[in-house]
Parts: C-alpha cells; sequence; structure tokens
C-alpha cells in the first residue's frame, strides 16, 4: 500500500490529494497545514496520521488540544513545517504549499529520500537548479502535479531520448481574456476570483488571471523537462480540455486532453507508470464540441512575458518575480493595490535584481524578500 505525506492538506491540491487518497486507500502518514484547524482536525480524525504539522504557532497550538484525545502528534511552526516534510513514514510527499514557503520542505524531503508529487509550482520556480541537483543526488522521483506538467509527462511516455522538439503549453487565459489594459484597470478582487474553469486556492487564481501562472509554469516546464524557454509555446486554450501537447522532432504533435479535474493528475503523480481508475468526470468529445486555440495578448498581460525574460536571464531573476509576485497578489487580495499593479510590481523586480550565475539557498531567500519589499514601495 502507498504511504503518503501531504503539505498543505487544507488546500484545494491537498483536499483533493486526500480525495484520491481516500479512493485507493492509500496510507496517509503525515498531514501539514498553514492555519485552518478546523478541517485539519477532521483530516486528522479521518486518515489517523502519525504526525501533523501546522506553520502557524498559534493555530498548532489549538490543534494539539483539538486532537489530544488521538494518537497523532502534532508540532508546530516553520521549523516543525521543514522537519515533518523529512521525518514521515511515506514514499512520497505531495507538496500542495502555496507560494516560496514550498521550496525548503522540498528540499527537505528530496534530502529524506522520498518521492515528491509535486504541486507547489513556486519551489521549482526559486530553486529549480538546487532541487533538481538534489533529486539527481538522491536519486528520488520529481513527479509533476500542475496539469500541464503532468500531460507533459505523460505525452512524453515512450519518448526517446533527444526525440522531443517543443512544448505547447495550454493556458486558459483566464477570466480577464480579451480585455484591454483600460478596462483592467478597475476590476474588483471578486471579478479576478472568477475562474472560467477551474476552482483553486485565491493566490494561484489570481496568477491565472494576470497569465503571471502561465509564466510561473514555463520556468517550471524549463526545469522539468531540460528545454529551452525559446523551445515552449504559450497557446490560449478557452476550453481547458487539452492540458498541453509536446512536438516531436518527425512533427508529431502528442497532447494529453481530459475534464479540468486535478484529480487525475494528481492520481498519476501517485500511480505512476500505471493507471487506475479516476473520480474525474470523463471526457465526452461530443459535449465539448469545439476547441479553440489563440496567441497570449502579452501587451495587456504583461507578467508572462516578465517570467519569460526573468528564466532567459536565469541567476535569481525567477526568484525575484515570484517574489514580487506573491507580495504582489496578497496586496491585491487586501485591495491596496490594482490588478494592473501586479504587473509593474513583477516588471520592476525583474528589473531591479542583479544578474548572477552562482547562488545558494540563502541568496534566493534573499532575492525574495528584497522583490517582497520592492513590491511594499508600490502601496
Ligand atoms: P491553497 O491556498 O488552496 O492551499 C495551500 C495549502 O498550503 C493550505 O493547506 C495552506 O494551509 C498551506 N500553507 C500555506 N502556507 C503554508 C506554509 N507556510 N507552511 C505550511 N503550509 C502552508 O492553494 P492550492 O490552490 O491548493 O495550490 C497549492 C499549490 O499548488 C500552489 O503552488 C499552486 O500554484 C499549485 N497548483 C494548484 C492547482 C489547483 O488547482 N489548485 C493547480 C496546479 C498547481
Ligand atoms: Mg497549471
Amino acid at each position: 500500500m502507498k504511504k503518503i505525506a501531504i503539505l498543505g492538506s487544507t488546500g484545494s491540491i491537498g483536499t483533493q490529494s486526500l480525495d484520491v487518497a481516500r479512493k485507493h486507500g492509500y496510507e496517509v502518514c503525515s498531514l501539514v497545514a498553514g492555519s485552518n484547524v478546523k478541517l485539519l482536525e477532521e483530516q486528522i480524525r479521518e486518515f489517523k496520521p502519525k504526525t501533523a504539522a501546522v506553520m502557524d504557532k498559534a493555530a498548532g497550538k489549538a490543534l494539539k488540544t483539538a486532537v489530544a484525545d488521538t494518537d497523532t502528534v502534532v508540532t508546530f511552526g516553520r521549523e516543525a513545517v521543514v522537519e515533518l516534510a523529512a521525518e514521515n513514514d511515506a514514499d512520497t510527499v505531495i507538496n500542495a504549499i502555496v507560494g516560496i514557503a514550498g521550496l525548503q520542505p522540498t528540499l527537505a524531503a528530496v534530502e529524506a529520500k522520498k518521492d515528491i508529487a509535486l504541486a507547489n509550482k513556486e519551489t521549482l520556480v526559486t530553486g529549480g537548479e538546487l532541487v533538481k541537483k538534489a533529486i539527481k543526488e538522491n536519486g528520488v522521483k520529481l513527479l509533476p502535479v500542475d496539469s500541464e506538467h503532468s500531460a507533459i509527462f505523460q505525452c512524453l511516455q515512450g519518448a526517446p531520448e533527444g526525440s522531443l522538439k517543443s512544448i505547447l503549453l495550454t493556458a486558459s487565459g483566464g477570466p480577464f481574456f480579451g480585455k484591454t489594459r483600460d478596462e483592467l484597470k478597475n476590476v474588483t478582487v471578486a471579478q479576478a476570483l472568477k475562474h472560467p474553469n477551474w476552482s483553486m486556492g485565491a493566490k494561484i487564481t489570481i496568477d491565472s488571471a494576470s497569465l503571471m501562472n502561465k509564466g510561473l509554469e514555463v520556468i517550471e516546464a524549463v526545469h522539468l523537462f531540460d528545454v529551452d524557454v525559446d523551445d515552449i509555446t504559450v497557446v490560449v486554450h478557452r476550453q481547458s480540455i487539452i492540458h498541453s501537447a509536446v512536438e516531436f522532432r518527425d512533427g508529431a504533435v502528442i497532447a494529453q486532453l481530459g475534464t479540468p479535474d486535478m484529480r487525475l493528475p494528481i492520481q498519476y503523480a501517485l500511480t505512476y507508470p500505471e493507471r487506475s481508475d479516476c473520480q474525474a468526470e470523463r471526457l465526452d468529445l461530443f459535449k465539448v464540441g469545439s476547441m479553440t486555440f489563440e496567441k497570449p495578448d502579452t501587451d495587456t498581460f504583461r507578467c508572462l512575458p516578465a517570467c519569460i525574460k526573468a528564466i532567459r536571464e536565469g541567476g535569481l531573476k525567477p526568484a525575484a518575480v515570484n517574489g514580487a509576485n506573491e507580495m504582489a497578489v496578497k496586496l491585491f487580495l487586501e485591495g491596496r493595490i490594482g490588478f494592473l499593479q501586479i504587473g509593474d510590481i513583477v516588471e520592476a523586480a525583474l528589473e531591479h535584481q542583479p544578474k548572477v550565475s552562482d547562488f545558494t539557498l540563502d541568496d534566493i531567500l534573499e532575492a525574495d524578500k528584497a522583490a517582497r519589499n520592492l513590491a511594499l514601495k508600490f502601496i
């Protein structure tokens, strides 16, 4: 029986990971969350993990009291989260934490020789080089959960080395597709949170509206599949049925299709290379009827070209654009900046971050901090 640990178990990906675990009868060894005590308590009572950790200290104390009658050992604080990522009985750690907060837990789990099912794209965006090196040194698997990257990974099964020519990374276009900058000036948080096809956490939903999400995914794809950024084409596909495609040297294009439901990519990361029944609704092409493909509007949605430039220039630039965006999204959700300022902040961080070629984890965290501080100046 598969043994898993879920980091970010109370979130959108975390709860869907538990759906998959419930269906397949996986043993859930450990759970980690930010602060949602009520839901984490329910999860502990249902899945009876050996250990649980909560990032927020006050929430952690409350949880400890709430589940004192169970056998689950509760720890709390930032360090406890990183520790638990490494010290658990699981063979696969699902990382569904949001933001750069997922980077150190990923590294800790890899160093503890756990396979990683990775939803936390910010891990690879900020620490791609470090994570890949650690994966290689520890001989563990890195399995993508992000739907586009899972699609690409699925399309590449059985592909001979050197046969991949390019990646077609699909994007829904988000709620503001087709809008002009003028129309975007005064959009509200509620409008930005209304994604046409996917139900997700708040941060990634805003990232989808600004196309930052697609920029982060381009960077994620460069690291996961060892491709040049120029060999990735972003294709706006409003229906979110084709989750991405690959083009081979001979011109053959292979795509992965399905209804938009994260439980399939989550499950595939856990059953790989096997496949089994899935809870997601099955695809009915007659219902879909037709599919459309368009170019992204990079003059309006500037986060996407900023991310492409960041990975092309490399070094700490991807960490800078990511950190700036994390703070910008927080400020936007709090109503302290406008929607278009997210792009301004990301662009400013890209320019502000000096070029470097050699860097450590501490340098990444420093670049992240500097970018967040820069974002605060835009209030
Ligand atoms: P979410 O906000 O719904 O959930 C985030 C989870 O992480 C919660 O359990 C929260 O408590 C926990 N958390 C937050 N900060 C933490 C910290 N510092 N330490 C420990 N736990 C912390 O987010 P989500 O939509 O589930 O997304 C999670 C990750 O997966 C993101 O990186 C996102 O980009 C990626 N992703 C999500 C989807 C999706 O459909 N939701 C799809 C693809 C990729
Ligand atoms: Mg995605």
